[in-house]
C-alpha cells in the first residue's frame, strides 16, 4: 500500500469533526481557527518502541498512550483540547496493525473531541510524534510557576500503579497470592492506558493553581513546580493515594521511594491556595476526581518526603532519558 493510500484509509476520515477546522487533512496545510479571546496551548511528545512502551506492547495500546500523554500535557496547563497532528514512522505498512492504531487513536481523540488535523508518515523504526493544541484562557494557565509558600499541595487519583505494570511485563516479578489477575490487569492498563485528566485540569483554571502531570515520578515532576515558582516543597509519604491492587502488591508495605521515583502515572500534581481548598475540592469531588491532599509549600527549594514527622533522605529521583 503506497504512502497515499495509507493516509487515505486511515488518517483522512475520522469520526471527529470539528467547525474550527477550516480545512483538515489533504492539503499541504490544516487550516485551524482558534476561538476569539483564547490563547493556544501547544504541546509535542514523542514515543519510541523499547523506550516509551514496551516492544510487545499492541498497536492500539501504543496509539492510545500517545494520545493519552499528549492530553495530559494540556490537563497540566488547563487546557481544553481541540486538535491533534500525528508524525509516524513505520517500519511497514502492515495494514492490520494501522487499522488497531487507529481504532485505540480514535478512541481516546473522539471521547475529548479532538479532531486529527494533518500529520507525516514515513518508513524506519517504529515512533509516534504527535502534537496537539488546545485553547485556554492565557491568566488562568497552570503554570508551574504559579506555586507560592503556604499552598497546599495535592494529587489527582493514585500514583504507583502504571510502575507496578511495567515491573510485571518487563521483570515477570514474583507477586504476592493476595495480588490477583484482576490487579495484575488493572495495573497493566494503568501502563497503557492512561487516563488524561484533562476535565481535572480545565476545572482547576478557576484556582490559578501551579500543575504538571506526572510523567517521570511525583518527586522529579514536583520539583519542576518548585523550581519554576522559586519554592521548596514538603509530601508527607503517608498520605500519598494508593490503589488496592499497589498495597496488594506490595503485601501492605509499599516501597515508598520506587513510588514516588515512578513515572507513568500521568495524574496531576498541583497546588491550591489554602483559602481556596474547600472550594477546590467541592468542585472536584462533584466531578468524581479523586483528590488527595500530599504535602505544602514551604520557603527554600526542593521536595522534601517525611514519614511520621520524619524526613526520609531517599537517594533517586526520577526517569532521565540521559
Ligand atoms: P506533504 O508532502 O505536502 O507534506 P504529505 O504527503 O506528507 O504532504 O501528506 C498529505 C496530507 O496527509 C497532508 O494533509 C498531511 O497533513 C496528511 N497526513 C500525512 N500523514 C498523516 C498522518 N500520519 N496522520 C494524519 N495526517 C497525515
Ligand atoms: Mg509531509
Amino acid at each position: 500500500m503506497s504512502e497515499f493510500d495509507l493516509i487515505n484509509q486511515f488518517f483522512k476520515n475520522t469520526k471527529v469533526k470539528r467547525d474550527d477546522v477550516l480545512l483538515g487533512i489533504g492539503d499541504d496545510c490544516a487550516m485551524l481557527s482558534p476561538p476569539s479571546g483564547k490563547t493556544l496551548a501547544v504541546s509535542t511528545d514523542t514515543l519510541i518502541s523499547g523506550v516509551h512502551f514496551p516492544e510487545s506492547t499492541s498497536a492500539e495500546d501504543i496509539a492510545y498512550k500517545s494520545l493519552a500523554v499528549n492530553l495530559s500535557d494540556l490537563a497540566a496547563m488547563g487546557a481544553e483540547p481541540a486538535w491533534v497532528s500525528l508524525a509516524i514512522s513505520l517500519p511497514d505498512s502492515n495494514v492490520e496493525w494501522l487499522a488497531a492504531f487507529m481504532r485505540g487513536f480514535n478512541e481516546l481523540a473522539e471521547r475529548f473531541n479532538v479532531a486529527l488535523i494533518g500529520g507525516d508518515t514515513t518508513q524506519g523504526a517504529l515512533s509516534i510524534t504527535l502534537n496537539v493544541t488546545g485553547f485556554v484562557d492565557a491568566k488562568l494557565a497552570l503554570k508551574r510557576a504559579n506555586a507560592k509558600v503556604g499552598d497546599i499541595i495535592f494529587v489527582t487519583g493514585t500514583i504507583g500503579d502504571a510502575s507496578i505494570g511495567l515491573d510485571l511485563i518487563l521483570n515477570n516479578v514474583n507477586t504476592p497470592d493476595v495480588f490477583t489477575g484482576d490487579y495484575k490487569s488493572y495495573c497493566i492498563d494503568r501502563l497503557n492506558r492512561p487516563y488524561p485528566q484533562v476535565i481535572a485540569g480545565q476545572l482547576l483554571t478557576e484556582f490559578v493553581v501551579a500543575a504538571i502531570d506526572i510523567s517521570d515520578g511525583l518527586k522529579a515532576d514536583l520539583n519542576h513546580i518548585c523550581k519554576a515558582s522559586n519554592v521548596g516543597a514538603i509530601v508527607n509519604i503517608e498520605n500519598l493515594p494508593t490503589s488496592d491492587a499497589l498495597l496488594a502488591f506490595y503485601n501492605n508495605k509499599p516501597d515508598w521511594q520506587n513510588i514516588i521515583t515512578a513515572g507513568d502515572d500521568y495524574e496531576l500534581c498541583f497546588t491550591c491556595s489554602k483559602d481556596k481548598v474547600t472550594e477546590m475540592l467541592s468542585l472536584m469531588e462533584s466531578n468524581n476526581i479523586k483528590t488527595t491532599c500530599i504535602g505544602e509549600v514551604v520557603s527554600g527549594s526542593g521536595v522534601k518526603c517525611m514519614f511520621d514527622n520524619e524526613l526520609l533522605n531517599f537517594e533517586q529521583t526520577g526517569y532521565n532519558h540521559f
